[in-house]
């Protein structure tokens, strides 16, 4: 049977480590240390040393660790938040829970990430923290935002669900990982992303000493010693099965990041040249690990073309379709917002299939649907 091209292979992508996996797999079932144990301390370990030896706290999701990341910042009712508009959701999801107060910025339209010039004029006194996110596979100006944190004794959360193996090069030089530049980091193992488990799963981290045994703390009931509560906190585990799986993707991450670099370098090529898309640009520090490759696509035929997509099997993807200020749920929070840059996102962007491993023909292909839809857009 013809499935057509989806977004991804995760099938496909079981079947070539296979082996690897089902053996740590079966280790964790044969051990029976279903939570915690050797195997979470484990991947803990490996996740330190691969983002240049941080504390590691892992935890049961990608929103979970955002929620414990700001509830270790231990801020006052009221405080502000400043996040970008154009998002997933669990960020301002969090804020909200826990009582803050989030302010939505507009991004900037080369990178899709939080606009620094914005960050700047939405600063007051009750800023307390930024969460920039890396979206799509590519980091937030870290650098400018640190600046601009560090003037104004303000926390950095670095949302990095979609770009856990991403660089960040600064001005001086100095290559860190994505999630390491902030005060706390937070990714998320969900099967999708750039490292994803087969479940749910997440993780904090921070190279600060005080943050990291908080963080800890708070994933675990609040609690240093067993049954004796200090703090208010919840329950967020990453599960023994999903860290003996990630201890092997892990492993394959970089080459991953690699493969789906060239699929984007690719597709950059073949579809070169079309005026109504805008191919994804990369900014001039560090790397994109293309979790997404995005583009724009210009003239309002975006529908059209991914109509015309899905009649010939390629699946593609808008992420995302509304501002969070448009989202019905937070809509009484934000009555007269209209951000321009991030309006124009959400009615242009365009995911196409990417993964490590889609074919050179397959891009060859789905480039070739595009093209043709654009030499003729309105035959269909
Ligand atoms: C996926 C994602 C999350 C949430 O991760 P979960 O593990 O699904 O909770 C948070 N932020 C961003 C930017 C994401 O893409």
């Amino acid at each position: 049977m013809n499935e057509g091209i989806q977004m991804l292979d995760l099938k496909g992508q079981y079947d070539k480590i296979k082996d690897e996996i089902d053996i740590r797999i079966q280790e964790v079932i044969d051990s029976a240390r279903f939570i915690k144990g050797p195997i979470v301390a484990e991947f803990e370990s490996d996740l330190s040393q691969y983002l240049g030896g941080t504390h590691i706290i892992s935890c049961g999701s990608g929103t979970d660790a955002l929620q414990i990341a700001l509830m270790a910042l231990d801020l006052k009712c009221g405080d502000h938040v400043i996040i970008p508009a154009f998002n997933y959701i669990s960020t301002i999801e969090v804020i909200v829970l826990l009582g803050l107060v989030p302010i939505l910025v507009d991004v900037d339209p080369d990178t899709y990430n939080i606009s620094i010039s914005e960050i700047d004029r939405s600063i007051t006194e009750k800023t307390k923290a930024i969460v920039p996110v890396h979206l799509f596979g590519q980091a937030a100006d870290m650098e400018a935002i640190m600046s601009i944190a560090d003037q104004n004794d303000i926390y950095v959360i670095e949302d990095n669900a979609q770009s856990f193996g991403a660089t960040y090069t600064s001005s001086n030089g100095l290559t860190s990982k994505t999630g390491t530049i902030g005060h706390i980091g937070c990714t998320s193992f969900f099967p999708t992303k750039t490292l994803g488990c087969y479940g749910d799963g997440g993780a904090v981290y921070t190279s600060d000493e005080n943050f990291a045994a908080r963080i800890k703390m708070i994933a675990n009931h609040g609690q240093r010693i067993k049954y004796y509560h200090e703090i208010v906190g919840l329950n967020s585990r990453l599960d023994a099965l999903q860290a003996a799986i990630l201890t092997v993707k892990l492993r394959y991450l970089d080459y991953h990041s690699e493969s789906r670099q060239l699929a984007a370098s690719i597709y950059d090529k073949e579809l070169e040249g079309i005026a109504e898309i805008g191919l994804p640009k990369r900014g001039d520090y560090g790397s994109h690990v293309f979790h997404q490759y995005t583009l724009r696509i210009s003239n309002g035929l975006r529908g059209s073309l991914k109509g015309y997509l899905a009649e010939r099997g390629i699946a593609s993807m808008v992420y995302y379709p509304l501002p969070l200020y448009r989202q019905l749920a937070y809509t009484n929070y934000f009555p007269k917002h209209q951000l321009p840059v991030t309006e124009q996102l959400c009615s242009e962007v365009l995911s196409l299939p990417i993964y490590p491993e889609l074919s050179k023909d397959t891009i060859q292909y789905i480039c070739d649907c595009i093209r043709n839809f654009f030499a003729n857009p309105n035959c269909c």
